[in-house]
C-alpha cells in the first residue's frame, strides 16, 4: 500500500440553484484577463444540455476517438487524416471558440447617449474578439429551461442513449444544474498527453497544474482531457486550467467557488488513497465495475494501519487529521452517496457528486412533501422526474442499479432527519428498507 493525499470535492446537486456565483467569482479571481475571455475554470451546466464546451461528452468524432462497441465497451478508434495523432492522443476533439462561446459585450455608453427612437431599443451584443455586432446562435446554458424538450436538446449524447425519449410531452421535461471544475484526476489524461512535461500532478496534494514556463502551446492537453477542462490562452499561447485555488489551499482557505457557493453544496477536503491501486482501478474491463473499482482506491483515514502507512510515506500528522475531519471519504465510501462524473473516461476523477433526488412525477406522499414516507418514494423510484437512466449516463457508465441505491439512501436520510428535526422518534427500520 502506497498512501498518498489528494484534495477532492463532493458537490450535492440537490442544492445547486444555478446562480453561477461560483463561476463569476472564479472568473474574477483567475480568468479576468485578455486571452481568457471565453474561459470558465468553473462552469455550471444545464442538464440535459450540450455542456461547455458544446458536446464535450461526445467522445467520438469524425477524426476518431472513443466509440462504444456493440457490447457496450469504450474503444479507441482512429480515423480521418489525423489517424496517427488520434491513436496517440486518445480523444482528438479540439473545441472551436464557437463550442465554448464567442465572448461578447455591450456598448454600455449607449444606455445614456442613445437618441430617442420609435421602438424599444434592443442592445446588439458586440464580439469581444472582432468588435463586430453579433448574431448569437449558441452559448453556454443556451439550453436552460428547455429540459430536453426541443430537437436541439436531443443532441445531448446521454439523452440519445436513453431507451425512451423523455421529452415528447412537456410534462416529462426535467432539468438540473451540474457545476464543473477540473477533476484533478488520479490518472490525468492532460498530464499524459503533454509533450513538454508542463502539466503535472503535485505529489503532496494531487492538484494538477500547468508550468507556464514549460508550456509550449501544443494544446494536446486540451484534446486529451475528456472533460475539456484545460483552456488555451490566446494571448500568452499557453494552456491554463483550474488550480484548485492552491495559493488559498496552502494557507488554509477554501477554493473561491466553495467559499462563495450560495447553495453551500461543495464539500472540499483531503482524502487518502492507495496509489498502488490506481492503474488497476482505471483499467477495469467491465464498465459496470468502474464505480466500485474507483471507490476501492480510497482509504479509511481512521484506520490505524492506514494512518501508520501514511506516516511512513511522510504525510504530516496535521494532514492526516485533516483527512479524518473531511467528509469526503464518508460521502464516497462510508455512506456511498457520492458518484464520480463519467467514470468510463477512466481518468479517476476526484470531484464526485451526490445525485439530485428529484420529485416523483405522479406519486405524492400523504403530506405532499417528497420522501415524507421514503417507502412511498422507494416504490415509485422509477417515476422520479429525473430519469435514473439519465443520471446513470452521467455518473455510473449507464448502470442504473447504483444510482437507484444512492437515491434510496438519500430519501431515507431525508426522512430520518425530518423526524429528528420535528422532535419525533426516527424510524430506525428505514435503513433496512433502503436495500
Ligand atoms: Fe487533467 Fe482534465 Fe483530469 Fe483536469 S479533468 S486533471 S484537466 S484530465
Ligand atoms: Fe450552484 Fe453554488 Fe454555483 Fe450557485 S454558487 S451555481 S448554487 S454551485
Amino acid at each position: 500500500m502506497k498512501v498518498m493525499a489528494q484534495m477532492s470535492m463532493v458537490m450535492n446537486l440537490d442544492k445547486c440553484i444555478g446562480c453561477h456565483t461560483c463561476s463569476v467569482t472564479c472568473k474574477q479571481a483567475w480568468t479576468n484577463r485578455t486571452g481568457t475571455e471565453y474561459v470558465w475554470f468553473n462552469n455550471v451546466e444545464t442538464r440535459p444540455g450540450l455542456g461547455y464546451p458544446r458536446t464535450y461528452q461526445d467522445q467520438s468524432t469524425w477524426q476518431g476517438g472513443w466509440v462504444r462497441t456493440k457490447r457496450g465497451k469504450l474503444k479507441l478508434r482512429a480515423g480521418g487524416r489525423f489517424r496517427k495523432l488520434a491513436t496517440i492522443f486518445s480523444n482528438p476533439k479540439m473545441p472551436s471558440i464557437h463550442d465554448y462561446y464567442e465572448p461578447w459585450t455591450y456598448e454600455y455608453d449607449m444606455l445614456l447617449s442613445a437618441p430617442q427612437g420609435e421602438h424599444t431599443p434592443v442592445a446588439r451584443p458586440k464580439s469581444l474578439l472582432t468588435g463586430d455586432d453579433m448574431n448569437i446562435e449558441w452559448s453556454a446554458n443556451w439550453d436552460d429551461d428547455l429540459g430536453g424538450s426541443t430537437e436541439t436538446m436531443q443532441d445531448d449524447p446521454i439523452l440519445q442513449h436513453m431507451s425512451e425519449h423523455v421529452a415528447e410531452e412537456l410534462e416529462q421535461t426535467f432539468m438540473f444544474y451540474l457545476p464543473r471544475i477540473c477533476e484533478h484526476c488520479l490518472n490525468p489524461a492532460c498530464v499524459a498527453s503533454c509533450p513538454s512535461g508542463a502539466m503535472y500532478k503535485r505529489a503532496e496534494d494531487g492538484i494538477v497544474l500547468v508550468d507556464q514556463d514549460q508550456c509550449r502551446g501544443w494544446r494536446m492537453c486540451v484534446t486529451g482531457c475528456p472533460y475539456k477542462k484545460v483552456y488555451f490562452n490566446h494571448k500568452t499561447g499557453k494552456a491554463e486550467k483550474c488550480t484548485m485555488c492552491y495559493p488559498r489551499i496552502e494557507v488554509g482557505l477554501p477554493t473561491v467557488c466553495s467559499e462563495t457557493c450560495v447553495g453551500r453544496l461543495r464539500y472540499l477536503g483531503l482524502v487518502l488513497y492507495d496509489a498502488d491501486k490506481v492503474s488497476e482501478a482505471a483499467a477495469v474491463e467491465n464498465e459496470h465495475d468502474l464505480l466500485e473499482s474507483q471507490r476501492s482506491v480510497f482509504l479509511d483515514p481512521n484506520d490505524p494501519a492506514v494512518v501508520e502507512a501514511a506516516r511512513a510515506e511522510g504525510i504530516p500528522d496535521d494532514w492526516i487529521e485533516a483527512a479524518q475531519a473531511s467528509p469526503i471519504w464518508s460521502l464516497i465510501q462510508k455512506y456511498r452517496v457520492a458518484l464520480p462524473l463519467h467514470p468510463e473516461y477512466r481518468t479517476m476523477p476526484m470531484v464526485w457528486y451526490i445525485p439530485p433526488l428529484s420529485p416523483v412525477v405522479d406519486v405524492v406522499g400523504t403530506s405532499g412533501n417528497d420522501a415524507e414516507d421514503p417507502r412511498t418514494l422507494f416504490a415509485a423510484i422509477s417515476k422520479l422526474r429525473i430519469p435514473l437512466e439519465y443520471l446513470a449516463g452521467l455518473f455510473t457508465a449507464g448502470d442504473t442499479v447504483p444510482v437507484e441505491r444512492t437515491l434510496r439512501r438519500l430519501a431515507a436520510m431525508r426522512s430520518y432527519m425530518r423526524d429528528i428535526n420535528l422532535g419525533k422518534e426516527p424510524d430506525e427500520s428505514i435503513a433496512e428498507a433502503v436495500g
